[in-house]
């Protein structure tokens, strides 16, 4: 019992003085840290790494300081210099203001204000409701999401913008419609329409989209209805858990992100094959998989590639840096 209660203190002052650690005869009583430890760093991350990354990454009100840059994986990584969306413009809102996710590197805050616009218009809808884009900084998300880490993901409703301001309240409780019918295997015909078709296969256009991801019944009615005619959009939207009330819209690795992880090519062709069946399997849609696909709760900061802990760690960046860019594009 003394034995291992000699070794756990001399253990325990090991990481934290150094001066002790050098000493081979245990330490028994206690040694109050020295003020201006040089180890604080350590200590810091020693301290961060007992905690869920989510948890350290949300706290962050503001981004950091420093050129944007997505860094690491889509549900690995974090987001250096992010910028906000302002939440509302002409033709968007962002919806569930107090997450506080209306962040992203710079090019998918420029994605959406072009792609706002550009849906309105191939839709004549008002505009487009937007849910979660990152945190300030990036990072695992205490809930929702396992990806949405590296400010190049976005959801957006297949609910259209109404014409008019939503209030705050608003914003916060309204339901996204769901176009699936409680099958799970088809969409809802009272309320999918033709302009919910071209919603998506506009954003799977856009050149710097890298995927856009729907419920299966949603990708099989793409497939049926664009039959034999050019089909090389199809290819970007895949079939995913959940998103039968919004897509989720994935940018590629911006060319000024050399820590950006791609995203594997998809092998095979459009996704209108076989490949698509076993999503409407008994089995695959009893499962009732936490917000769409997983969790991010589970990573720590050690998980996250290095440059995280410096982005996490990082001065906020000045308030005006954070939403000059969005502002001055409208
Ligand atoms: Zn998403």
């Amino acid at each position: 019992m003394n034995r291992s209660l000699t070794i756990v203190v001399a253990f325990s002052v090991g990481l934290t003085c150094p001066a002790a650690a050098k000493s081979t005869a245990p330490v028994l009583v206690p040694v109050p840290l020295p003020r201006n430890n040089p180890l604080k760093n350590t200590e810091q991350e020693n301290q961060q790494n007992s905690k869920a990354a989510a948890d350290l990454f949300s706290e962050k009100k503001l981004p950091s300081f420093g050129r944007p840059m997505a860094v690491g994986y889509y549900p690995r990584g974090c987001l250096q210099g992010g910028i906000e969306l302002p939440t509302t413009g002409p033709t968007w809102q962002v919806m569930r203001l107090s997450r506080n996710r209306n962040w992203g590197h710079p090019e998918l805050v420029k994605f959406l204000e072009r792609f706002a616009p550009l849906a309105a218009e191939a839709t004549g809808r008002k505009g487009i409701l937007i849910g979660d884009m990152a945190q300030p900084r990036g990072g695992p998300l205490p809930f929702g999401h396992k990806s949405h880490q590296t400010g190049l993901d976005v959801d957006i409703w297949f609910m259209p913008m109404p014409d008019r301001v939503l209030s705050k309240g608003e914003r916060e409780n309204i339901k996204a419609s769901n176009l699936v019918a409680a099958d799970g295997k088809h969409v809802n015909d009272d309320i999918w329409s033709a302009a919910d078709f071209t919603f998506i296969r506009t954003a799977a256009e856009q050149p710097e989209v890298e995927q856009v991801l729907v419920n299966a019944a949603i990708k099989k009615e793409l497939c049926r209805v664009e039959g034999k005619n050019d089909r090389s959009w199809m290819s970007k939207v895949r079939p995913w858990y959940g998103h039968d009330d919004h897509m989720h819209v994935r940018l590629k690795c911006p060319a000024d992100s050399p820590n950006c992880e791609a995203q594997p090519a998809v092998p095979g062709g459009d996704g209108c094959d076989k490949s698509l069946d076993h999503w409407f399997a008994d089995w695959i849609l009893r499962l009732k998989i936490p917000e769409f696909g997983g969790s991010a709760r589970g990573l720590k900061l050690k998980d996250l590639p290095p440059a995280c802990a410096a982005v996490l760690n990082a001065p906020a960046a000045p308030a005006s840096a954070a939403t000059e860019e969005p502002s001055k594009a409208r």
